[in-house]
């Protein structure tokens, strides 16, 4: 123990001036400790907050250019979307009219354009499939065969273009005159074929007297106020069930039609066998 203290502890109150100011001091410096603990925990919790201040400005931040790149991909993703509803709507109108241009196609490949009737491919597919079925159903089929007659004065008289509506005019007159179940194909030129189905050689002597009938008793009206006249000549074959093509038919009609022409034309004439003798004549190629 030092001399100090030990005068100290000798005072009867324990108290000395500079007791006092010793502990004075030492609670200063106690509260200066003290002091310099909280500023330090003030400057690390200003730290802190001056941190989290960064970081909430740094959040915002991003968030602000979250929201704005978001709304960009909104407007982006918005316009993709009309733009997908215009190319779908094109599209649709594309597959629109692509069926269409196919029907077109189609229509084109199975009618003459000129007379309404079947193409001549066309015909050929159908005559087989008739000739199929009356052999499967032991029914009579017959065909004509019809040929304008002088046509080639016709065009030359009044042109190409009068030709051509006596043609459609014809194509008429067909759809008038013959049946729904009738088959008119245009084999060609001025030549036309049809299929009766369910009619035998005598009903079909019937039909060509009445289509021939109906065609002396209608006209073509020209643009000149007259109207043109005009007569064919029929061929007429019955379908045989050892015809294995409808080919054979339509030759044994061609060499009807080709007496009818002989005859004076304007008439029918049905295949016989005995029309069907080398006397005939010539054959013309279907
Ligand atoms: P026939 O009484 O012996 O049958 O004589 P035709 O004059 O009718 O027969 P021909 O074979 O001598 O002449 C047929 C004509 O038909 C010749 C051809 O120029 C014409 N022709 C063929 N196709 C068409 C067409 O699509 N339009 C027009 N206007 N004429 C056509
Ligand atoms: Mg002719
Ligand atoms: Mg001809």
């Amino acid at each position: 123990m030092s001399n100090k203290r030990k005068q100290t502890d000798e005072k009867p109150d324990g108290f000395t001036l500079f007791d006092a100011e010793e502990r004075l001091i030492l609670e200063s410096e106690e509260m200066v400790e003290m002091l310099h603990r909280a500023a330090d925990r003030l400057e690390w919790m200003s730290k802190v907050v001056r941190q989290s201040l960064r970081e909430q400005r740094r959040l915002i931040r991003l968030s602000d250019r979250s929201q704005l790149e978001l709304q960009v991909a909104n407007r982006s993703l918005a316009d993709q979307a009309k733009e997908l509803t215009r190319l779908n709507t094109a599209l649709q109108q594309e597959i629109v009219r692509g069926e269409e241009l196919t029907e077109e196609l189609r229509r084109q490949a199975t009618v003459d354009m000129l007379t309404g009737t079947a193409s001549r491919r066309h015909f050929f597919t159908l005559a087989e499939r008739d000739l199929r079925n009356a052999q499967r159903f032991s029914e009579t089929l017959a065909v004509l065969l019809i040929d304008l007659d002088h046509f080639k004065e016709i065009n030359d008289r009044h042109g190409h273009a009068v030709g051509d509506e006596v043609l459609k005019h014809f194509g008429q007159v067909c759809n008038e005159v013959f049946r729904n179940i009738d088959t008119v194909g245009r084999l060609g030129g001025e030549e036309f074929a049809v299929l009766l189905p369910r009619t035998n050689a005598a009903a079909a002597e019937i039909v060509a007297a009445r289509f021939l009938r109906h065609l002396s008793d209608s006209h073509v009206p020209l643009d000149d106020g007259t109207s043109l006249h005009y007569q064919a000549s029929v061929g007429i074959a019955e379908c045989h069930p050892e015809d294995d093509t409808i080919e054979r038919a339509l030759a044994r009609a061609d060499t009807a039609l080709y007496l009818a022409k002989q005859s004076g034309r304007n008439c029918y004439r049905l295949y016989t066998e005995e029309t069907d003798e080398p006397s005939a004549g010539l054959r013309r190629s279907i």
